[in-house]
């Protein structure tokens, strides 16, 4: 087998920790990809992989995400991501949490992570028992920032997708603008809520049928099945599950002239974003739209780590960049004949010096 620095996903990341605890079964991967702006700041996921290749190359490519949106949204951190590979009982015991709360603190602040896809706020809370490099606590108060990153995902996603609207499709409003939502949980549910109350036309679908079912009911909107979602004729097609949806066959599915919602790593590989260009899809680049979260549990961990605490407001003020950033990331695509997301490649690069 080749070593994992020789493979496609490796980009001089400047660490990369196999943490291994028996005790408590704790398998991790801890990457930092760069430090270049600060210490390296993203989440951990928990998750089942098939083989532990596969949690490898999600480490890789999640701390390089990181490097790039944190580095796009003008925070005064660097990229890094954790990885816990979770054993068939899928057990994310207390000890579990303690130790690898241990190996984020024996990083002496190099890495600050926060909640991702399979770990919660109380997640958070047991590892900030063993480090003081967490975020994406519980908030004192409903004027702090604090908690779980997934409602300002979905506000920095649900502005990026009216501001694509207005640059593709000239439409102010949203109101009967249709779209397809895939995924129905932190995220694409908040997603969906924000754009029922535009009078957007939605249609929706998640793997756990009884999700999209109860979110369609409340909302007024239809659902199709998890595999019928990219076939539906609409104005935007917002990923909001997995990430790599956008290969050569999910590509030539889409029926919509615009791509913006939250997955990571949406693009199966960068030759596909020249191909959604091809085919005049308008792509919001992932780590651009998607920086709400990540945006919200910074600003609340550098004003706690200064005494503070850092106000809700001051949140939606950062969020409200967003439309900005992915309308000058377009135009630049316009003027160039780039695709946007070797646009913003370009531009998250040049931010973190390489
Ligand atoms: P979540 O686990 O709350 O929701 C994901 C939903 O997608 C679940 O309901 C799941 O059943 C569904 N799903 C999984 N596979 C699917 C498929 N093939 N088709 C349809 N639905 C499917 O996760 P989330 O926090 O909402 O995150 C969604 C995506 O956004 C993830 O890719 C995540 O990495 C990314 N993201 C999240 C945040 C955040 O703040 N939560 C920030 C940035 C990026």
């Amino acid at each position: 087998m080749d070593a994992f620095w020789t493979g496609p996903d490796f980009d001089d990341h400047e660490l990369v920790q196999l943490v291994r605890d028996p005790v408590s079964g704790l398998t991790a991967i801890i990457a930092l990809h760069s430090t270049h702006l600060g210490p390296g700041a993203g989440g951990t996921r928990f998750w089942r992989y098939a083989a532990p290749g596969d949690a490898m190359r999600d480490a890789l490519r999640l701390s390089r995400g990181m490097s790039y949106k944190n580095a796009m949204a003008g925070l005064p951190v660097g990229g890094g991501k954790a990885v816990i590979l979770a054993d068939a009982a899928r057990t994310k015991s207390p000890a579990l949490l303690a130790a690898f709360g241990d190996a984020v603190e024996a990083l002496g602040g190099r890495y600050i992570t926060a909640e991702d896809v399979g770990v919660n706020e109380a997640d958070m809370v047991a590892i900030a028992a063993r480090t003081a490099h967490v975020t994406g606590l519980p908030a004192s108060d409903g004027a702090s920032a604090g908690g779980d990153p997934g409602p300002f995902t979905a506000m920095g996603v649900y502005l990026g997708i009216k501001a694509a609207v207005g640059w593709a499709l000239g439409r102010e409003s949203m109101k009967g603008v249709h779209v397809a939502v895939q995924g129905s949980g932190s995220v694409g549910g908040g997603v969906a809520r924000l754009l029922a109350r535009d009078g957007a036309k939605l249609t929706l679908a998640d793997i756990d049928a009884h999700r999209a079912d109860a979110l369609a009911r409340d909302l007024g909107a239809e659902t199709v099945s998890a595999n019928a979602i990219m076939d539906v004729a609409c104005d935007v097609f917002s990923p909001n599950a997995l990430g790599a949806i956008l290969d050569d066959a999910g590509i030539a599915r889409l029926q919509a002239p615009i791509v913006a919602g939250a997955a990571n790593n949406q693009l199966a590989r960068a030759g596909h974003g020249p191909a959604l260009a091809a085919r005049s899809v308008l792509y919001a680049p992932d780590y651009v739209i998607n920086a709400g979260g990540i945006i919200s549990v910074t600003l609340e961990y550098l004003a706690r780590q200064s005494g503070g605490h850092c106000e809700v407001a001051e949140v939606h003020r950062r969020l409200a960049e967003i439309p900005e950033r992915l309308t000058r990331i377009w135009d630049a695509a316009r003027c160039s004949g780039l695709s946007p997301d070797a646009v913003a490649d370009a531009m998250a690069q040049k931010l973190i010096g390489r």
